[in-house]
């Protein structure tokens, strides 16, 4: 036995092809191991792509979702302002007669045109937003605009009466009713002028300030002259 292993180390040519045979061996081993860790590798990237694309996916899902909730929502604000200039019309012919006025509150939602030169925002009270609005007023400040053809700058409309105390008005003051409005004096126009249009077209209340002039339509004659007096 010995004397074969001896003669087989001894020939060179079977020692080599062991040798060779191992050396094959060794390198596929390898070449298997390393394809293995690149699978695991490969596998692993893809793993985390996996996970990466449903992360945006969720998330352009979100977006999608609250593009859609704003769409809704502006469909829903565009009704509801149509709505109510439709509910500003009718309730505005039907307090005409009782000189009453019709009220809204939210901001914005007064952004709109209520006669040919006037904003409903204009008249809203800077606190809260919420406007009381006569009718009245307004059709005598669209005669007056007219007279003037000029714009009217509405310094102050509505008023709540949590506003007025903070600004100390009077503390009955005609715009707490939603039938007053602050005039500011208009270019070319003196004080005078300015209450001599007003009283044409035909106001109640009429005050005269360095500012401009109050107009009101409390059903009643007032006259007063403040000017120098602020
Ligand atoms: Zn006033």
């Amino acid at each position: 036995m010995e004397n074969i292993i001896i003669s087989i180390i001894e020939n060179k040519e079977i020692t080599f092809s062991i040798l060779f045979f191992f050396m094959l061996f060794y390198v596929f081993w390898q070449n298997d191991k390393r394809e293995k860790k690149m699978e695991e590798r490969e596998e692993r990237l893809l793993e985390n792509n996996r996970k990466l694309i449903q992360h945006t996916g969720k998330i352009t899902e979100y977006i999608h979702k609250i593009g859609q909730s704003l769409t809704e929502l502006a469909s829903i604000l565009k009704i509801l302002k149509a709505e109510l200039n439709h509910k500003l019309d009718i309730i505005g012919d039907l307090v005409k007669d009782k000189s009453s006025y019709f009220r809204l509150t939210s901001y914005k939602l007064n952004s709109f045109r209520i006669s040919q030169y006037f904003e409903l925002s204009e008249f809203e009270s800077p606190d809260s937003k919420e406007v009381k609005l006569s009718p009245k007023l307004i059709e005598l400040l669209e005669k007056m605009r007219e007279e003037i053809r000029k714009p009217i700058i509405i310094n102050s409309g509505y008023r709540t009466p949590e506003y007025n105390r903070k600004i100390k008005g009077y503390p009955e003051s005609k715009h707490m009713e939603g039938i007053a409005a602050d005039i500011r004096k208009i270019e070319g126009l003196s004080i005078d002028e300015m209450a001599e249009i007003a009283e044409k077209v035909g106001f109640d209340g009429i005050g005269k300030y360095d500012w401009g002039i109050h107009v009101d339509t409390r059903g009643s004659s007032a006259r007063w002259d403040y000017r120098g007096k602020e």
